[in-house]
Formats: C-alpha cells, structure tokens, sequence
C-alpha cells in the first residue's frame, strides 16, 4: 500500500492550492481526484461562467456603440456555439495549467474515486474505486457540493437543466426560467438575458440575492428588471410539465409560465459520498463540522470547502486548505500552531451581474445588530469621473463604520468592477481600519477605486464630490 503524509481527496481549489503549498514545504501527498484538477471552479463554475460573462458584457456593449460615439452596428448577428467554443478553451487552458504545475512540482493525482476511509494503527487506509488502497496519517476531505433540485422536479440536463447543464448547452434556448435568485442563478440570467434571451427569475423568498445587504438587493433587482428581466419574488415553482408549446411552469402564485428551459438554482449540497465503516465525521445538515483549525471530528482528518458548508466561494476553500497546510507542517515539525481563526465574515462576495455586486463584512442590518449605532457612507458611480467615462454609472458604494470609533466593518458595491474594487474593502476591513485612516490613503485619479475613498469620507459627511 503506498503511502504519503497526507492525501487529499478532491481536487478543486481547495484540494490543489493545498497540494501545491504542502509540496512547496516538502510535504508528501497525493490528490485523488475522481473527475479534473480544477473542480466546479475550474471546470463547471467560476471560470466557464466569468468567460460567458465577459462574451455577454462584449455583445451588449458592441449593441450600445452608439453610447460610446462609434457606430452602431446594423446587425450584429449572435453564433453561441463560438462564445462556447471560447469558454471551453478558456477552461482547458486553465486546467492544462493546472495539471502542468503539478507534473512540474511532483505532486501525484490518482485518478480514482475514494471509496472508503478506516483507520489503520495511526494512519488512515484510503480505499479507491480502481481497488487501490493508499494511506497517510492525515486527510483532507475536499469533496465540494452538487447541485440541489426542488422536490418532485427532477434534473434531467435536457429540459430542466444544473447550472453544469446550462453550462454544456452549445445553443441558446428562446427563453429560460431561472429556479432561485441567488448568485448563480443571477449570473446566469444576467447573461442569458445580455445574449437576448428571455428571461424569467422565480425567487421563493421576498428578494434575490437574500443573503447580500437589503438595499443592494433591492438595487440589483431593480437594474435587473430595467434590463428587461422578469423578477418574481414571493413565488416557489411545483411543477414542471411537458407540452406541445415548451415547458409549463406551475407557480405558486396559481399562474403558470411556458418556457423553452428551465435551470434549477436553488442551492448546492455538500458532497461526501464516502463511507466511513468505523465511524464518520460529524455532520450538520449534510455538512461536515469543523473546528476553527479545520479538523474535524475524526483525529487527524481535516475539511476544507464547500463540504464544510462555510461560505462556499473558491476563495474560502483555498484559504482554508492553505491553513491547514500550514498547521500540517507546524504538527510535523513539532512546533505549537499561531494560526488565526478564519472570519468567515471578511471573505469578500461577488455576484457577477450587470452591474456586478460585491461585499465584504457585515450587512446594515448585521451591523446595526451587532453594534446598534452605525454610520453609513455612500457614494453614488454618477458622480465619478471614471465611471462616467467608462459609460457605467449604475451604483454605488456604501461603507459601514462603528459610530463609536468609526472602524470600518462593512463595503457593498454596486456597480462597475465591484468584484475587483471590494478587494479594497476586504483588505481595510481585516485589517480593523477606521475612517480617519482610510482618508489618509491617495487614490489614483481617474479611478473607480476613489468612489471607495468618497464613501468611506462619506461617513465623516467629508465627500468632495457628493452634496
Ligand atoms: C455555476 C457556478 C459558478 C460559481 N462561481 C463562483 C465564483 O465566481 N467565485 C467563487 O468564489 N465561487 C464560485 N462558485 C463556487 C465554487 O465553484 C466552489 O465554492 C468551489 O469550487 C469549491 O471548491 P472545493 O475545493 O470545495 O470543491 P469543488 O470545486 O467542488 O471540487 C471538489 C472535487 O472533489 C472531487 N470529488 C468529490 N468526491 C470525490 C471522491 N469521493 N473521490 C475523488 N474525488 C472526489 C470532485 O470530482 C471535484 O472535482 C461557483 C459555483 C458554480 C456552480
């Protein structure tokens, strides 16, 4: 049986950016990765979806020329099957890239499925669906999530299709129900609606992204329904029935709606389809538990991302698997850890929408509960010369800071470039900046990034450019 330090089962971006920084400390592992290096992420997720994002951005904006003072195409004839093919390059390129910087440092992926864990003596016997067993004193589960449906609908990547599914379609549907308003399921309307399909988002709660702070939500939607895409909240789907005439919807609103597809995106699971014949890991509702160093209930077997049911976002995964490694090589040379907890809070989100919505920190209502008196900066895109420039003004920044100390502890971006510019946030915030500190800070000009400084001086009612 062959063995290794540690094996880590999943090869996502939190089981390859762990393999890669255990190897840069010497440390022996072996990935077993079922399917490509790269996981959801890589494969059927971040990436493919933020290279259609860019082709459906490209295509709206060559329609609005005109906007910009150039002409404005007559016609501007759409072949999908093209923006696939890019996307499908895009992946490749990153996963070849992937599988190249671990043939060049060593690294081994078995590939295989794990199909059982049980521990041996002091080490843990990993046994793989191609009948090898290999073994390691410590595991890392890296097994990410699936796709969840809706009870009674079932996914069967032809009408009713996973976010994996719409992901393989090759030609544009006329028109697409979007099942769940959360940050997938806006992504993909936001694009499918760029590319002039119509768009439907049936969101059973009463706002879309709900776990985004309240008044971007109610923003986000409401640039989402000027851009012509129908937004129902309050409505959960029942069923999905076949006809002549495409797909009808029964919604619980008593209405129904025919479409030509439907994509279900109501969530994800944790995925650990592994058995454990002396026992498991602890769950909670499907999820494994961790502790604040990742290990959980099994000594010296360790988890890392969307598994854990922590924020399941790539960053976090890798940041996670990133601390374990360190904690792995602390252990083996017998030094005590000073590793800090991870504050789930300060993990920036994206939702690549047009426009996108970025945040970092706690919501206005997380923040007013957490420390009651609050003060909040904004500042409005309308009012920046970058912005104006670029012909995207739509949003704002809003900064949270404590009213006592005027530490800053949340930034909400609507607008352009917000995933890049919350990068900004994310550093003031874990960071522990206040207000006063942030202002001595020079920002380029022109820039989006000054947009930041204006509502964080907001917050001190210290905006130059906003009355
Ligand atoms: C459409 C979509 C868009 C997204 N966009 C973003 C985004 O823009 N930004 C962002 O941060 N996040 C995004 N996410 C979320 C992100 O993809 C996940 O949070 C991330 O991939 C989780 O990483 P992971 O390492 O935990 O697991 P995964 O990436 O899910 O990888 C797990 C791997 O484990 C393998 N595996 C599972 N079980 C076994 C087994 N028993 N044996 C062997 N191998 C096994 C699987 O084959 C898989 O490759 C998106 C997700 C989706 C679906």
């Amino acid at each position: 049986m062959k063995e290794y330090q540690v094996v880590i089962i999943g090869g996502g971006p939190g089981g390859y950016e762990t393999a890669i920084r255990l190897a840069q400390y010497g440390i022996t592992c072996a990935v077993v990765e079922s399917q490509r290096l790269g996981g959801v992420c890589l494969n059927c997720g971040c990436i493919p979806t933020k290279a259609l994002v860019k082709s459906a951005e490209l295509y709206r904006e060559m329609k609005e020329a005109d906007q910009y003072g150039l002409p404005k195409p007559a016609e501007l004839p759409l072949d999908y099957s093209q923006v696939f093919e890019r996307k499908n390059k895009i992946v490749e390129q990153l996963v070849g890239g992937i599988e190249f910087l671990f043939k060049k440092r060593s690294i081994e992926v078995i590939k295989a499925r794990a199909d059982s864990i049980t521990p041996q003596g002091d080490k843990w016997k990993v046994a793989l669906d191609n009948g090898e067993e290999i073994s390691a004193s410590r595991v890392i589960l890296a097994t990410g999530s699936i796709s969840k449906s809706l009870p009674n609908i079932t996914i069967d990547e032809v009408d009713v299709l996973s976010s994996t599914g719409i992901l393989a379609l090759d030609k544009l549907p006329k028109s697409l129900a979007v099942i769940g308003g959360g940050v997938i399921g806006c992504e993909f309307a936001s694009i499918m609606n760029s590319f002039g399909v119509e768009v439907h988002i049936i969101e059973f709660l009463p706002r879309i992204v709900a776990l985004e702070d309240d008044e971007m939500c109610r923003r986000l939607a409401l640039a989402l329904k000027k851009q012509g895409i129908k937004v129902n909240t309050n409505v959960g789907l029942q069923s999905v029935t076949k006809t002549d005439a495409g797909l009808e919807l029964g919604l619980s609103n008593e209405s129904t709606l025919v479409v030509e597809k439907v994509l279900m995106s109501v969530g994800r699971a944790p995925n650990l389809d592994i058995e454990f014949p002396a026992g498991a890991p602890q769950l909670e509702k499907g999820a494994v538990v961790i502790d604040d160093q990742m290990r959980t209930s099994l000594n010296g077997i360790f988890a890392i991302g969307d598994v854990t049911g922590k924020l399941a976002l790539a960053h976090t995964a890798s940041k996670q698997g990133l601390m374990v490694a360190e904690l792995i090589k602390d252990e083996l040379e017998g030094k005590e850890s000073h590793i800090q907890p991870l504050n789930y809070a300060n993990i920036p989100r994206c939702t690549f929408t047009s426009p996108e919505l970025a945040s970092v920190g706690l919501s206005e209502a997380e923040a007013k509960e957490k420390y009651g008196e609050i003060i909040v900066g904004k500042f409005p895109f309308s009012a920046s010369g970058k912005a104006m420039a670029m012909g995207d003004t739509n949003g704002f920044v809003k900064t949270i800071a404590r009213a006592d100390d005027q530490t800053l502890v949340g930034m909400h971006i609507l607008g352009p470039n917000a995933a890049e510019l919350i990068g900004q946030g994310a550093i003031f915030i874990s960071q522990g900046a206040n207000a006063k500190v942030v202002e001595d800070v020079v920002f380029a000009h022109p820039t989006l990034s000054e947009s930041i400084k204006e509502s964080i001086e907001d917050i001190r009612k210290m905006s130059i450019h906003k009355i």
